[in-house]
């Protein structure tokens, strides 16, 4: 059978990769096809997994990100020993079109460990009735390399280009009742719509965002979550640890985030759910919720996907 010559489109940069060109720096001479291509490629560019390309034809324009926007570093606090809230105020131009769920390109420049520089997505995690500003819930991989460079030398002060924002999570604006799943730092695009929630005030849907993490130490931002609570009547707060030290002398909930899901999400055929964090946690949250039921266009999703 021929061999699908196609150029394939990162959903999420816009990089191509052209068959006719190949990507020989990642050891991929001029003439292999996308499908030659073993699943541990990532996009050069972005570092997403080939799951997030498709044929080039079948890419919508709207799904590349366009402007350059020029923000400062406000704000920079480690949330835990492995994440960080970053806060950026926007410089040129002073506003971004930003909406909840969306996410932005980070562009790192060159620096000694990577001279050519990268993109990487993350999620706007802030409020985003205010355009000026704009926050992210970082974690850092341990191999990889923009978020080493945000760790290790981005500093109060500095200038950084995001481009976008982009992506389709989305609240869908029905009124179902909802649930809310966060891993780690999937909490970063939860947070910006739990914002939206803020704004819609009482008439804010039925809500319960599940957050999970190993131990006491690995939760964070739980004064604000708590707070929700008194503030939207219809909103709960459900933290679940994994593997909760003797010393976290916790009472709440204990065990996989998909495990308490489970115990707790009844009938879920009217119910609608936002997830975000490892593309695993997500695969076990969409088969625990589509088992109570929950149809799979009612589930919507950002798969931190690398
Ligand atoms: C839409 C979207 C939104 C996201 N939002 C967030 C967020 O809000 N917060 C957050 O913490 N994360 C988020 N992520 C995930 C984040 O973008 C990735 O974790 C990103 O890879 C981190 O960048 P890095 O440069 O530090 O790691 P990378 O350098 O990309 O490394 C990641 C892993 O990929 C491997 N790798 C890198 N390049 C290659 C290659 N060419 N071939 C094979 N393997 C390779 C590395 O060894 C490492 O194990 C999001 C992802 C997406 C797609």
């Amino acid at each position: 059978m021929a061999k699908d010559m196609r150029k394939y489109q990162c959903k999420i940069c816009g990089y191509i990769y052209d068959p006719a060109k190949g990507d020989p720096a990642h050891g991929f001479p001029a003439g292999t096809s996308f499908e030659d291509i073993p699943d541990s490629w990532r996009c050069p560019l972005c570092g997403v997994t080939k799951a997030d390309f498709a044929p080039m034809e079948e890419v919508p324009a709207a799904a590349e990100p366009e402007e350059d926007y020029l923000v400062k570093v406000v704000g920079k606090t480690m949330l835990t020993s492995d994440i960080v809230h970053l806060q950026c105020q926007a410089v040129i131009p002073e506003t971004i079109p930003l909406e909840p769920g969306a996410w932005m390109l980070f562009h790192m420049p060159p620096t000694d460990y990577c001279p050519e520089g990268v993109a990487r997505p993350f999620s706007v995690a802030s409020d985003c009735r205010d355009k000026t500003r704009v926050d992210f819930i970082i974690r850092r991989n341990p191999k990889g390399i923009c978020t080493r460079w945000i760790f290790e030398d981005m500093n109060l002060g500095d200038a950084v280009v995001l481009k976008g924002p982009n992506g389709t999570f989305r609240l869908s604006n029905s009124g179902r009742e909802a649930i809310f799943i966060a891993g780690g730092s999937g909490l970063s695009a939860i947070r910006s719509l739990l914002f939206q929630l803020l704004s819609l005030g009482p008439a804010a849907p039925k809500t319960t965002l599940y957050f999970g993490a190993t131990n006491r130490a690995n939760l964070y931002m739980t004064d604000f979550l708590y707070a929700l609570e008194h503030v939207l009547p219809n909103f709960r707060f459900v933290p679940s640890l994994s593997r909760p030290e003797p010393t976290d002398n916790w009472t709440g909930k204990s065990g996989n985030i998909t495990v308490t899901v489970g115990e707790e999400c009844g009938d879920c055929s009217q119910k609608e759910a936002y997830l975000c964090g490892s593309p695993g946690m997500l695969d076990a949250c969409i088969q625990v919720l589509t088992s109570h039921g929950m149809p799979e266009n009612h589930i919507f999703y950002d798969k931190f996907s690398s």
